[in-house]
């Protein structure tokens, strides 16, 4: 292979966002492709995933990861064909999951690099339920939430793959699961195809009301996903000895994280974690990858294979349009988990 004649595109951060991000903060660049050197590989992108926690690394904000810098490509996780390699461990052909971020080519030692079977059906799911989102919902529903038949749980961001696997895994415990979405769309879905036992719709003038109609019993298990208004809906119904999985808060993602005048709801929030010992527990999935990863592959594995857990893509073609997909992902314009095929296997 020629890499001479290989132009690598890539997309990077142009500017740090203010709020939500805009298409301006984000620029196409094109350069020629790399060579690999001893013990490289060259790989090239075929899947990329989009992720709410890319809005963090947009920011220079103190975080569990640093930020990413202005002119840097944006980062991601990335299925990919090894293309000429220099590796003894990688063999030009095959498939793996990586980190190359947002662009079409990029050049590894092979840290960080999983195999892949090359007859893989779906090799994208490693980006999705079999990979990154569904170790989150795993890890945070089975070790903090610890569901028990006939608890009552509730997640939101319902059809996307983090809470869309919480709540059929859920189910598979035995437990009622309410879902919450954006729209009647998405809400039909949750509870047609994902087997959720109800989903109300978040926009909705009376979704507090609504909520509280759905959970007759209290709340067991929030696993929580976004924040805002859903979680101001959610705290008042919450039983003794809820169990509060802290994933993620994407209401909040565009906030400047100074205090905000306006009611101070701490008080409120801890003597409710007093009185009623709450469990909230705050995880970042990359500190679990040691000691549980092996367990998650088999137990999802087996439920993907026997659709007891089922999964469902929101496929965009073309790295160029990932910029707009990703800032509709902040506003719930995906349903289904968010990858952008980059170049076909
Ligand atoms: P999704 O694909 O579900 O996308 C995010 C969804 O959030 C949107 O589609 C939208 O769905 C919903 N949303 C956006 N704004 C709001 C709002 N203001 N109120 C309510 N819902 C909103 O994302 P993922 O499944 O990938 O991730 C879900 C959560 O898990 C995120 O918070 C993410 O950061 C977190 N996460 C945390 C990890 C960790 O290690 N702690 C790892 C992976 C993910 P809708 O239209 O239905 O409202």
């Amino acid at each position: 292979m020629s890499a001479e004649t290989l132009i690598n595109n890539r997309i990077v951060l142009a500017s740090r966002p203010e709020g939500a991000p805009v298409a301006a903060n984000f620029r196409l660049e094109n350069e020629p492709v790399a060579e690999p050197g001893p013990g490289q590989v060259l790989l090239r992108t075929l899947w990329l995933s989009l992720d709410p926690y890319m809005r963090g690394r947009m920011s220079d904000t103190p975080s569990y990861a640093p930020p990413v810098k202005i002119g840097e490509t944006l980062v991601g996780g990335t299925i990919s064909q090894v293309v000429a390699s220099n590796h003894d461990g990688f063999a030009s052909g095959e498939l793996v999951l990586g980190f190359s971020g947002w662009q079409k080519y990029a050049v590894s030692d092979g840290t960080g690099l999983t195999k892949l079977p090359t007859d893989m059906l779906h090799p994208s799911w490693a980006l999705g339920v079999l990979g990154m989102p569904g170790f989150t919902a795993w890890h945070g529903l089975l070790k903090i939430g610890e569901p028990k038949a006939g608890e009552t749980v509730v997640v939101a961001a319902a059809s996307g793959p983090v809470g869309a696997t919480v709540g059929q895994i859920a189910k598979i415990r035995g437990a009622r699961v309410i879902g919450i979405a954006g729209g009647e769309k998405k809400c039909r879905h949750v509870i047609d195809e994902l087997g959720f036992d109800a989903c109300l719709d978040h926009r909705s003038a009376d979704f507090a009301a609504q909520l509280q109609s759905a959970c007759p019993n209290g709340i067991d298990v929030y696993f929580e996903n976004v924040g805002g208004t859903v979680f101001d809906a959610v705290l008042p119904l919450l039983n003794d000895h809820a169990r509060i999985p802290v994933c993620g808060i994407i209401a909040h993602y565009n906030d400047d994280y100074a205090l905000q005048p306006g009611p101070d709801r701490l008080p409120y929030f801890v003597s409710l974690i007093l009185r009623k010992r709450f469990r909230v527990q705050g995880f970042i999935i990359s500190d679990h990858y040691a000691e549980e990863h092996a367990d998650f592959v088999r137990e999802m594995g087996e439920w993907v294979r026997t659709r007891q857990v089922k999964y469902f893509e929101d496929i965009v073609d073309g790295l160029e349009n990932a910029p707009d997909a990703f800032i509709g992902l902040l506003k719930g314009s995906n349903n289904g988990k968010l990858v952008v095929r980059v170049a076909n296997h």
